[in-house]
């Protein structure tokens, strides 16, 4: 099979994944949506995907997003892409991922924050953000804290150059996808406790969580946007340590 022959057909194996997995827990498909993790795939092959239909896509790096966003750009493609950061952002790169992200999806900490709120007003506009929380709470891990999530939604929500839309978190990897249920399971919980503190401005009903590996049990758990990236482009070159801090 052709290399976007073969995209297309991992594209739909995770459809029923994903179908199936809503089913069991009594889930309705549409409420859980798929976003490429696109770290290392160079532009020709995300085009793929992208012509199948799939715009939504998340990047690590900023500077490799912003290039592959750049280059997609040029490439003659069926559809628009809509990016998310999904990966460690530092504050010296808040204006190269601002111009590509439309969400950033690992806001983990107030300075950062802060910085974004800047940067947003001196370019007149606003932007999703999503709140990453450190569930499995490994020190390899970016995040915030779990019993710091509360603190920091509110210090987001007082600004109005960004809308907490969600959390975020990465589970915990291992033998088993189980191992991530109580991290996905968290993440839920910690939505409810944002949600009943009622802080103006900060609906945060999306859950971004589940990967290639766990996704199954991330949408048990409340799922609604699992973020995929070797089951649709195969492995990748670099180990994970390379885009994730050393534990
Ligand atoms: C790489 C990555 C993914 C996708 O991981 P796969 O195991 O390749 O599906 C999801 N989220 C983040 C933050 C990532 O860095």
């Amino acid at each position: 099979m052709s290399d976007a022959g073969d995209i297309r057909a991992r594209l739909t194996q995770i459809d029923a994944r994903m179908a199936e997995a809503c089913v069991r827990v009594g889930r309705d498909p549409d409420e859980v949506r798929l976003l490429l993790a696109t770290k290392t795939v160079p532009a020709e092959r995300v085009l793929y995907a992208l012509n199948a239909g799939r715009v939504l896509l998340g990047e690590n790096k900023v500077l490799e997003g912003e290039s592959k966003a750049d280059e997609m750009a040029k490439l003659e493609a069926l559809n628009r892409p809509v990016w998310h950061l999904i990966g460690h952002l530092q504050t010296n790169k808040i204006k190269y991922a601002l111009r590509y992200a439309t969400c950033i999806q690992s806001v983990d900490r107030a300075r950062l924050i802060e910085k974004l709120d800047a940067r947003l007003q001196y370019e007149g506009r606003s932007i999703d953000i999503m709140l990453q929380v450190n569930t499995s709470r490994e020190r390899s891990k970016y995040g915030v804290a779990p019993e710091e999530a509360i603190a920091l939604a509110r210090t987001a929500a007082r600004y109005d150059t960004m809308r907490v839309i969600g959390l975020m978190t990465i589970g915990r990897l291992g033998s088993t996808p189980e191992v991530a249920r109580e991290n996905f399971r968290l993440l839920r919980q910690m939505r409810e406790r944002i949600l009943n503190e009622g802080i103006e401005g900060c609906h945060p009903y999306e859950l971004s969580m589940g990967m290639s590996k766990d996704m199954e049990v991330a949408i048990e758990e409340g799922a609604t946007m699992v973020r995929v990236g070797t089951a649709v482009f195969g492995e990748r070159e670099y180990p994970d340590s390379y885009y994730w801090p050393q534990g």
